[in-house]
């Protein structure tokens, strides 16, 4: 079980630890070191800010945390699992069950509509009545105030309403984790604003943890910490006074 594995590395504390991660990419004859030895501790609930130029690694480091790709050298632990050592189905298991990744490209089945599109880790999952899911899909559209747009495609919506059904779908298991790509890259400054609202308000509410890469200043103004990346390295780690101590955000709707 996971208690075990994190007691056994003693790393119950941390939902994530990354040691001295390496990771080379391969373009045509040249090697790119996309991330130099990093290593950082991330505890459960924090609201952490990953900030750094185009380019400097902040991607990658997201990849490696969700286990949709490896280090070239180095450890990752998420929940106390060295991901290195588990098997392509234990992987499988941990991102379906403990991780939601919001990517940067939305990354959205266009032939599903968007009730289908959020429900999809649930049938993959398993456990839940059609009731259910439908009551637990129906309830986070609202929430991310699409609720009206359940029977559409995504080729239907604007890029700040594909953005909330990519959101809607790394929420719905409710997991530990959840790590987003600049998840207000694409979107105006008022609804980079909900959706920044919304995933702090699941953060103080459940204790989901987020790890969000951004370079936008005002975004990261809401971080209870700021890791700030350059060129493949970690250059420091900043507290964010007051971030935590905010009310609660409402609801984007209720
Ligand atoms: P960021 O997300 O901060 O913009 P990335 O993690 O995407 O940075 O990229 C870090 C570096 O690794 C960049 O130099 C980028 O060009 C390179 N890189 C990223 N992915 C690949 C890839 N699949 N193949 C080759 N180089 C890559
Ligand atoms: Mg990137």
């Amino acid at each position: 079980m996971a208690s075990t594995a994190a007691a056994v590395n003693g790393a119950a504390q941390s939902i994530i630890s990354v040691r001295d991660v390496s990771k080379d990419y391969l373009l045509g004859k040249t090697h790119v070191h996309a991330l130099r030895g990093v290593s950082l501790g991330v505890d459960r609930g924090e609201f952490l800010s990953i900030a750094g130029p185009s380019g400097s690694g902040k991607t990658t480091l997201l990849n490696l945390i969700g286990c949709v790709d490896t280090p070239t050298s180095g450890t990752v632990l998420v929940d106390g699992q060295d991901t290195s050592r588990l098997s392509e189905r234990a992987l499988t298991d941990l991102r379906l069950h403990r991780i939601g990744f919001i990517f940067q490209s939305f990354n959205l089945v266009q032939v599903l509509s968007v009730f289908q599109n959020v429900e999809f880790p649930l049938l993959l999952q398993g456990g839940l009545s059609q009731q259910e899911r439908s009551a637990r899909v129906n309830g986070l559209l609202e929430a991310v105030g699409i609720g009206e747009y359940a029977r559409h495609r995504p080729s239907e919506l604007s890029g700040g309403q594909r953005q909330r059904v990519a959101v809607a779908r790394a929420l719905v298991t409710r997991p530990a984790l959840v790590l987003a790509d600049e998840p207000t890259a694409n979107l105006d400054s008022a609804t980079g604003q909900n959706i920044i609202d919304l995933m702090r308000d699941m953060n103080r509410k459940d204790g989901t943890t987020f790890v969000f890469s951004t370079h936008d200043p005002k975004v990261m103004a809401h971080a209870s910490a700021i890791i700030r990346i350059a060129d493949g390295q970690i250059a420091g780690r900043e507290a964010v006074h007051g971030a935590r101590a905010e009310p609660a955000a409402a609801p984007v709707r209720s």
